[in-house]
């Protein structure tokens, strides 16, 4: 459909751990923490030496791996993997790690991110012979490696991902190595830890405190590693590298107890918070978040505004993501499920409710109806990012720009849309600075083109195409 342009749906958690005896055990924990980042589908894949072992299925961490299942994932390395897809994307073959076997050695790829010329290299792959089995991006990286031909592995994999463009935070596990690599814009986050003499990767740091590993480091953009039983080697594979990691990784994604360029992502929320309470300040009794992703930012809004934090929403946390439901109908039902007002906080009394953002408006317009029917007089709404206007290309599902409620309408259409009293988002430039605080550099960039409509990277026109068709 024109003008229907549809963000991509990949929201990943990658984790990978090389030179531990317990590596699949370990993986299940990290995945665990890193679930949050995906619910639909899990796996994990493990290398003895000699050969490798591969569990996947659709579901939670917990419904994916039995006991039994981690028994036989035998081995001192392992690439794991937790995935979000939404209809049409959710094929078993998708779930990762993808594993290939060729003659020689076998590869599992795990990735986090999406590529912005997938659909031109896919029509090329298939135009040279290449049979791709799934509609994922990941595969058209193991395919161009694959096809680098008689090189050194780490060669192939970086000329592979000299022809790949968009975002990816990636782990590769062969028979004996893990190749670990990251866009040269660093759009979405990916660290490194150690435990013990083990290495362990993954997309957050708050994995590597549950499983007792230190944080050494993030991966840097336009950075090739190769770790293998004589250590870790690091590499470039492109000079041109800027950092630009997504500021929705902050506002909304990624979880507060996990660290970004070596900043607390609860840390940032609220600052974040605080900067809406100096932009927008309102006459109010009360202030309230949306748990779980809000409540840093409304924490730090209370503290600005000088007026008490309160539990005015409480969530039932055994339902899922309400985004997650694939129609709308649905997704209303979800919110319900949900969420529920606290009568006897917000009764009689003036209400500051801060979410993270907005995206089809749906959170918002059923939360402010529950505080009114739980008796509030006002619900002034309050979003610490700015208005999302524009998809997404690189792995974060900000859904189309038809659905996107601030695409098309003013702040005033929106308020009354949402049946708030009053409607402020934080500024750009109110973003942009309670991520870098106190940074003294601009090393580390952040990417807002939903936001702004800037994006890092080129956007090829082939990477709208499969949601245009009709
Ligand atoms: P909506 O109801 O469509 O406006 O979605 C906004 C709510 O979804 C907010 O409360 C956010 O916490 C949450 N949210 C924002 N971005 C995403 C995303 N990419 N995936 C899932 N949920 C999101
Ligand atoms: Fe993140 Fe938005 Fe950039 Fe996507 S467009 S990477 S969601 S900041």
């Amino acid at each position: 459909m024109p003008g229907e342009i549809r963000g991509l749906n990949e929201e990943c958690g990658v984790f990978g751990v090389f030179g531990h005896p317990e590596a699949a055990q370990l993986t299940y924990y990290g995945l665990h923490a890193l679930q949050h980042r995906g619910q639909e589908g899990a796996g994990v894949v493990t290398t003895d030496g000699e050969n490798v072992h591969a569990v996947k299925g659709h579901g939670l961490v917990n419904e994916v791996f039995s006991e039994n299942q981690l028994v036989e994932l035998v081995g001192h390395a392992s690439v794991g993997h937790v995935r979000y897809a939404t209809a049409g994307d959710g094929g078993y073959e998708n779930i990762q790690p993808l594993l290939f076997r060729t003659q020689k050695e076998s590869m599992a790829l795990a990735h986090n991110g999406n590529l912005v010329n997938a659909q031109g290299l896919k029509n090329q792959l298939e135009a040279q012979g290449s049979i791709l089995q799934t509609t994922s991006d990941t595969e058209v990286i193991a395919h161009l490696i694959q096809r680098a031909g008689n090189v050194y592995k780490e060669e192939a994999i970086a000329q592979a991902l000299s022809m790949v463009k968009g975002a990816y935070s990636l782990a590769i596990l062969t028979e004996t190595c893990m190749y670990v690599a990251m866009d040269p814009r660093g759009l979405r986050p990916l660290s490194i830890g150690k435990l013990g003499d083990a290495y362990i990767v993954s997309s957050e740091t708050c994995a590597f405190d549950v499983i007792g590993a230190t944080h050494v480091r993030e991966v840097k953009p336009g950075e090739l590693i190769k770790i293998d039983e004589d250590g870790m080697k690091s590499r470039r594979f492109t000079s041109k590298i800027q950092r630009t990691l997504c500021s929705m990784e902050y506002v909304y994604f990624s979880r507060p107890d996990s660290d970004l360029d070596g900043k607390n992502v609860h840390a940032s929320r609220k600052t974040m918070g605080r900067k809406l309470a100096e932009e927008s300040f309102v006459e109010a009794d009360v202030v309230t978040g949306v748990p779980d992703s809000s409540i840093s930012a409304a924490i730090g809004y209370a503290e600005e505004a000088s007026l008490p934090y309160e539990l005015g929403l409480i969530k039932n946390r055994y339902v899922g993501r309400t985004f997650i439901q694939p129609s709308q109908e649905l997704r209303e039902q979800g919110v319900k499920m949900k969420l529920s007002a606290v009568r006897g906080i917000v009764e009689g009394k003036r209400v500051v409710m801060v979410d993270d953002s907005i995206v089809r408006g749906t959170t918002s317009r059923r939360i402010v109806q529950m505080l009114k029917d739980a008796g509030a007089t006002e619900v002034h709404v309050r979003i610490a990012s700015p208005p999302i206007k524009n998809p997404c290309y690189y792995g974060i599902d900000t859904s189309t720009s038809g659905e996107l409620l601030a695409a098309t309408r003013t702040l005033e259409e929106m308020k009354e849309e949402i049946g708030a009293d009053s409607l402020h988002f934080l500024s750009t430039d109110g973003l942009e600075s309670s991520i870098h605080e106190g940074e003294q550099s601009l090393e580390h960039g952040s990417c807002q083109a939903c936001f702004t409509g800037n994006y890092p990277t080129e956007i090829f026109p082939s990477t709208i195409p499969p949601y245009e068709k009709e």
